[in-house]
């Protein structure tokens, strides 16, 4: 059992969809006060609406995380909200697929700012809040695409991921002045409404390759997130954990046909 978060207050960029959307809800069910960030209302407001009526406590702030000024905003708006903030998940991302032959300058661009920048932008904004506290917590969501595995189309997508974990070592130094800790999850496939349209074939296909034979949950991500964010992991910092469902351990199609 873990030292409660109850009222913490936490930043979720991403939190209104997918992985952000069940970081919140774990959160707001430990009865941390939960921030949601993203930049569509409709969806922002669902994912409230969701926390509220499962009895938890949960505001959203509009914002593009690619954006300084917006950024910087989303911390003041949470302060302002819950009267400070001891915890930022950035998890917020894009992955358009498009291989390299085909994929527009630009769209590179656009992705490493999402996924990459984002994470920069995201801590740089607390830095000013957590010292004058004296502790706080970055909890990134990064991905098994890149800093492990490799998928056609997906070139910026895997260069964000890994410069997230790039960004982390350098970043846990620079923290650790200031009482604060900064560690990411490494998931593998995650089942998110996202993935709904891909059919039921795909997904079982993409289950099978799997040696826990399905899909993450995002739960599973969340729970992974509340451990970082808990007192019980206050000396771990610049870490990374991969909550895949075993899917990288398989070195070839045999592998997991001999289980
Ligand atoms: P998702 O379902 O598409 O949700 C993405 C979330 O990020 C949405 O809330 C979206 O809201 C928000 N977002 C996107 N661009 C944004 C921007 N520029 N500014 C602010 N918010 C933005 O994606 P997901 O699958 O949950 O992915 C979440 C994170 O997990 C990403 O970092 C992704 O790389 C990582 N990940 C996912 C998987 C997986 O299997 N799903 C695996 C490994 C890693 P708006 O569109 O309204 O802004």
């Amino acid at each position: 059992m873990l030292t409660s978060i109850k009222d913490r207050s936490v930043v979720v960029t991403g939190g209104s969809k997918g992985i952000g959307r069940g970081i919140a809800r774990v959160f707001a069910a430990q009865g941390a006060k939960v921030m949601i960030a993203g930049r569509g209302e409709d969806a922002a407001k669902a994912a409230v609406a969701e926390i509220r009526d499962a009895g938890g406590t949960a505001e959203y702030h509009l914002c593009d995380v690619s954006d300084w000024e917006a950024v910087q905003g989303l911390v003041d708006a949470t302060v302002k909200a819950f009267g400070g903030l001891d915890i930022m998940c950035a998890n917020a991302g894009a992955f358009p697929q498009t291989k390299m032959v085909d994929m527009d300058p630009s769209e590179w661009d656009q992705v490493l700012a999402t996924n990459l920048k984002s994470s920069f932008l995201c801590v740089k904004a607390c830095i000013p809040v957590f010292e004058k506290a004296g502790k706080g917590r970055v909890i990134l969501t990064s991905s098994i695409t890149g800093p492990v595995t490799g998928f056609p189309g997906w070139t910026h997508y895997g260069a964000s991921k890994s410069g997230q974990l790039g960004f982390l070592k350098t970043a846990a130094m620079e923290l650790a002045r200031y009482g604060v800790t900064i560690n990411a999850v490494m998931p593998g496939n995650i089942y998110t409404e996202g993935l709904q349209d891909l059919g039921e074939d795909y997904l079982k296909t993409m289950a099978a390759s799997i040696p826990l034979k399905r899909l993450g949950a995002v739960e599973d991500i969340g729970n992974a997130a509340l451990f970082f964010a808990s007192d019980e992991a206050g000396y771990i910092t610049g870490q990374t954990i991969i909550v895949d469902g075993g899917q990288i351990l398989p070195e070839s199609v045999e592998a997991i046909e001999e289980m």
